[in-house]
């Protein structure tokens, strides 16, 4: 357990390099689940310089490191997070495109749905299928995030990234191994800083067409009314952990605490006011044991799990 005072180092840290650092932050407030005790520190870098600075000072201090983007795709536990969380969110989210080779140079804490606004606006096809999933690009690179038939891995051309010894890294796409909501970075402990996509020329009429279509989808087949992490369960092998949850009778009826499977879309547990993180990780697990003895499958999540059971220094 790291020495409580390394808190207040990072602080200062923050307030030296002009980067916003808090203390003792809760992660319900940062989490689209909206549940999750507090991290001890959460870092907002505003550049990689910032980045390398937080990764040196954990390594050198012995000092847990946690990533987040835009907090979609995690379940934070109840105990909250030991040593830092670095967020590369809206302080890192520069977009830019290059009108000639219909390239858009993205940093990590840029939304998908600004990127795929602002492919749209400039004529460039290729982001259309990101523009209702609410995760940042660090994140979606990780996950390979995909939906109407579109992943990351589709235009990617290289990203860059900070290591696990603080080096700037280029990889290019055919090493990111990316595959079904996997990619190499899963295995490395990498930073994703910036990513290079290759896109299209497009119609911009059609491509805002598309936009709509793919939100009226959305707000149709998805809970978005209520704090949810999207799908919670990857797709099993030839089918969908949405239509399995439903045909083993769980859709709208399994609940624990405030956690319960959506009416809406079994696939997704929604927070229905008050949740825990307890709640949340107790009914994934009544989930899976549920669809594994009356459907046959084994059920895997999607989300990832952060953070610990035990209380905060
Ligand atoms: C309503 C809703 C709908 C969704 N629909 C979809 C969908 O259609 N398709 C889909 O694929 N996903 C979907 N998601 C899930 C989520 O939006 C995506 O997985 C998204 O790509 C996660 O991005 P994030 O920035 O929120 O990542 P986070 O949730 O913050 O982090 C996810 C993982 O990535 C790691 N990570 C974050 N940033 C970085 C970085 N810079 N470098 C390295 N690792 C990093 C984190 O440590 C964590 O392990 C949905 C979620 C919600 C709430």
């Amino acid at each position: 357990m790291p020495d409580p005072a390394y808190i207040d180092a990072v602080v200062a840290l923050g307030q030296e390099h002009g980067f916003r650092v808090r203390a003792h932050e809760p992660m319900c407030d940062h989490t689209s689940f909206r549940v999750g005790g507090p991290a001890d520190v959460l870092a907002d870098p505003s550049a990689p310089e910032h980045v390398r600075l937080l990764k040196s000072f954990a390594l050198q201090a012995k000092v847990p490191f946690a990533l987040l983007g835009a907090g979609t795709n995690v379940l934070v536990r109840d105990g909250g997070i030991r040593g830092i969380v670095c967020r590369l969110g809206p302080a890192m989210g520069h977009i830019e495109v290059d009108h000639v080779s219909h390239r858009m140079s993205v940093q990590a804490g840029a939304l998908l749905r600004q990127v795929s606004l602002r492919a749209a606006e400039s004529g460039i096809s290729g982001m259309e299928w990101a523009v209702g999933i609410p995760g940042n690009v660090g994140g979606a690179v990780f996950m390979n995030a995909g939906a109407h038939g579109g992943t990351m891995a589709d235009v990617v051309v290289s990203v860059t990234t900070l290591t696990c010894q603080c080096e700037f890294r280029t990889w290019q796409a055919s090493e990111l191994a990316f595959g079904y909501r996997e990619s190499a970075l899963q295995g490395t402990g990498d930073i994703v800083l910036e990513a290079t996509l290759q896109l299209e020329p497009g119609s911009r009429e059609a491509i805002e067409r598309r936009h709509q279509e793919i939100l009226e989808s959305r707000r149709q087949a998805q809970p978005l009314d209520l704090p949810s992490a999207g799908s919670v369960f990857k797709r099993p092998p030839g089918d969908y952990a949405g239509r399995l949850i439903e045909a083993a009778g769980l859709k709208g009826r399994a609940r624990v605490g405030g956690a319960m499977v959506s009416e809406k879309h079994a696939g997704f547990i929604v927070n229905t006011g008050g949740a825990t993180a307890a709640d949340v990780l107790a009914l994934i697990e009544l989930v899976q044991r549920t669809v594994r003895e009356r459907m046959g499958v084994e059920l895997e999540p999607e989300v990832r799990v952060m953070g610990d059971d035990s209380a905060p220094l």
